[in-house]
């Protein structure tokens, strides 16, 4: 693979899974943007920063040293040098995160990072699929291949209940699919890079697909 995969979507679409299988089979790198303002909000919530507060959010972000791993056979997420990749995938950080992405500044300084990290996985293995919510629009909007990946919100609850379970926690279906959609709803409306699909991505519906049978299909458009 050449250049970057961007990798599109709301939550409970399979993205970062599939995003980490596609970057294992083709060789290339692997950069789970919404891991990096999973950090910003863990920190947030560790620190008691007021989320309403959008210029203490901001100084926070500014503070913070956010580390993240492009290696797609280990993933290495690091909140000022501590490794944080369970603790970024609680629900009160589900919560967190939606408010703690909507401040511009926030934004700025992750989308930029993302760019530096994007060029020198660039550099080296010539390949890297990246996913996030603005990764064709935003980040990465030259990306030879952009796909936008989508799922009912009922399915993306059930995925979200199942992945819970497996890990131990306690999920009610109900409470999930709220949760789906509250962040859908905080997503898309918002007024910095609201998530939507670029005009030229592939539109991919994974409601009735398997894991597998998305990778498959996201590995012949890489090849096209
Ligand atoms: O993909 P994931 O569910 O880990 O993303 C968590 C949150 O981070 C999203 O709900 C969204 O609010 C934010 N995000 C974003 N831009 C990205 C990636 C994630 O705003 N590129």
């Amino acid at each position: 693979l050449r250049g970057v995969v961007a990798l599109d979507g709301p939550s409970g679409t399979g993205k970062t899974t599939v995003a980490r299988m596609l970057a294992a089979e083709l060789g290339a790198g692997f950069l789970d943007t919404g891991a990096m303002y999973r950090v910003v909000a863990l920190s947030a919530l560790r620190e008691g920063v007021d989320l309403a507060d959008a210029d203490a959010v901001a100084a926070l972000a500014r503070r913070v040293q956010v580390g993240i791993g492009t290696d797609p056979g280990q993933s290495r997420v690091l909140l000022d040098g501590d490794d944080v990749a369970e603790q970024i995938r609680t629900e009160p950080v589900n919560v967190a995160v939606s408010p703690v992405s909507a401040v511009p500044e926030v934004r700025r300084l992750l989308v930029a990072g993302q760019r530096e990290i994007i060029a020198s996985v660039l550099g080296s293995a010539g390949g890297i699929v990246v996913d996030g919510r603005d990764i064709g629009t935003v980040v990465a909007p030259d990306a030879p291949l952009k796909v936008f990946l989508t799922a009912s919100a009922e399915v993306r609850a059930a995925r979200r209940t199942a992945q819970d379970s497996a890990a131990g926690r306690q999920a009610d279906t109900e409470a999930v699919l709220a949760s789906v959609r509250r962040r859908d709803e905080l997503d898309t409306t918002r007024a910095t890079s609201p998530l939507r699909a670029a005009d030229d991505a592939e539109v991919l519906d994974t409601s009735e697909l398997t894991i597998d049978q998305v990778v498959a299909a996201l590995s012949e458009l890489a090849k096209r």
